[in-house]
């Protein structure tokens, strides 16, 4: 009996996937105005509304995608992609993903200002 030994095409083909699906899920996100979304629950536009707080997940995320009616499996895929952008949770993407944010502008408006009060998120274990 041949011993069978699988080459681990699993995790090769699913980094060549992020790599590859990268931009479309990056023009699928800014076509259905995700970032503004989650911007506009961390940083609310209007000072009325209490700016949600991250709390080192996907959370936000996950709500405004699903409402936006994507399937969980792309989910996965659109994690990944924003995992390999260095956005590892709601916060995050908004500082490292997106292009502009306001919760990013008004991070370095008052870091400029000398205020450093403004807390990013709780501390979160990330794989690294
Ligand atoms: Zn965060």
């Amino acid at each position: 009996m041949p011993v069978l030994c699988l080459p681990p095409w699993n995790l090769t083909r699913t980094m060549k996937l992020n790599s590859s699906i990268a931009p479309d899920v990056m023009t699928c996100l800014g076509r259905c105005g995700f970032f503004e979304k989650l911007d506009g629950l961390l940083s609310p536009e209007d000072n009325s509304i209490p700016p949600q707080g991250c709390d080192g997940t996907y959370k936000l995320s996950e709500s405004i995608l699903i409402a936006g009616r994507f399937e969980r499996a792309e989910l996965d895929d659109i994690f990944a992609v924003l995992q390999s952008k260095v956005g590892f949770c709601d916060c995050e993407v908004l500082y490292n993903v997106a292009e502009t944010s306001r919760l990013k502008a008004n991070y370095w408006y008052a870091r400029a200002a000398g205020q450093t009060a403004l807390a990013r998120h709780k501390p979160h274990s990330r794989p690294n």
